[in-house]
Order: C-alpha cells, then sequence, then structure tokens
C-alpha cells in the first residue's frame, strides 16, 4: 500500500483554493479532504459534516483545551480547525489527506507534522482576487475588506511554502498541482 500523505493547501480566501480542491477530489480517488470545525454561520448551501462541522464558540474551545485540534486560528473573526480525529487514521491507511487552511493553521501544521507538503496558492493579481471575492457574493462589504486586508499578509508568506501555485487558469494550476504530487 502507498505511505499515507499530509497536503496542505494555503492561500487567501477568494483565490479558489475550494474549486481545486473538488477538481483534485474528483480526479483522484487516493485523496481525501480533511473537514474542519468552525465557528462561522453556515453559508447558503453548505451542509454540515460536508463543507464544515459547525459549532459553537464554547464547543470550539473546548477542543481546544482538550487537544482535539491539530490546528486551529482565527480568521476574520471566526475560529477554524483541524481535528485529529480521523486524520492520523486516515494517513495510517495510505491516504493523502487534504488540509484546506490559513497562514497560521499552516505553520502550525509545519511543527506538528514537519513532514507535510505545503503548498501556497497565489492570486493573478490583488485586483483580481477582490473581483473574485465580491463576485461569490458571499460575503457582507466589512467581511471582504477583512478578507483583503488578511490575503496581503498571507501573500507576502508565500516563500515560506515548499511550493507556489498561480490560479489564473484553473486547468494549468491543477496541473501545477498534479505534477507537484506527482498524481498521473
Ligand atoms: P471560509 O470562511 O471562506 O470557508 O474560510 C476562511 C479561511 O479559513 C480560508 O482561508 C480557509 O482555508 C481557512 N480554513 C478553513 N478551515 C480551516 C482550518 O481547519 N484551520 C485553519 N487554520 N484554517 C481553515
Amino acid at each position: 500500500m502507498k505511505a499515507g500523505k499530509l497536503i496542505v493547501l494555503t492561500g487567501p480566501s477568494g483565490v479558489g483554493k475550494g474549486t481545486l480542491v473538488r477538481s483534485l477530489l474528483n480526479r483522484h480517488g487516493e485523496l481525501c479532504l480533511s473537514i474542519s470545525v468552525t465557528t462561522r454561520e453556515p453559508r447558503e448551501g453548505e451542509v454540515e459534516g460536508q463543507h464544515y462541522y459547525f459549532v459553537s464558540r464554547a464547543r470550539f474551545e473546548e477542543m481546544v483545551e482538550a487537544g482535539e485540534l491539530a490546528e486551529w486560528a482565527e480568521f476574520a473573526g471566526n475560529f477554524y480547525g483541524t481535528p485529529y480525529f480521523g486524520l492520523k487514521q486516515e494517513i495510517g491507511e495510505g491516504k493523502w489527506v487534504i488540509l484546506e487552511i490559513e497562514l497560521e493553521g499552516a505553520r502550525q501544521i509545519r511543527n506538528n507534522f514537519p513532514e507535510a507538503l505545503r503548498i501556497f496558492i497565489l492570486p493573478p493579481s490583488c485586483d483580481e482576487l477582490e473581483r473574485r471575492l465580491r463576485s461569490r457574493g458571499q460575503d457582507s462589504e466589512s467581511a471582504i475588506a477583512r478578507r483583503l486586508l488578511r490575503a496581503k499578509a498571507e501573500i507576502a508568506a508565500a516563500g515560506e511554502f515548499d511550493f507556489q501555485v498561480i490560479n489564473d487558469d484553473l486547468e494549468v494550476a491543477l496541473k501545477g498541482l498534479e505534477s507537484i504530487l506527482s498524481l498521473e
């Protein structure tokens, strides 16, 4: 059996990580996605246990205190974290587990799982990122402003990652990821 792997995908909100991850999962059966817990309200169409586990702030704090999270961070006023639950088992079973997380969490994973492969997804430009964030129409004006501010800080840290992939054309970005991961 192939050895399991931990793959961290990080990049600013709106860069298209979700679409890239969904395409990778559709194409490659050996990949699976870690489902995070969050205190954010579900967006329209988001499904409990599929997009996130939606929890209260009190429950999130309990999980942090009980050491149930492999990493966690605050992002734009909400908390997000990766439950250990399932993670080690899936890697042990030979799966390649993708974590789609922000910068602070990716730094914690580097410390806790130094063997993880860490990839940063870049937008073609900051203007294009702003356009994508607005066009998805999911966030308020203040949430977009917070996400853009955070995006600039995250992009400045892209060099900390093992690989950087620019998401301009989706197919080109996917090919880039597949070649980094040595997927056929
Ligand atoms: P969104 O609210 O758009 O779903 O996610 C906001 C940000 O939180 C995104 O950059 C996403 O990658 C990140 N994120 C999602 N789950 C986790 C997690 O478990 N841990 C960390 N650190 N960040 C996460």
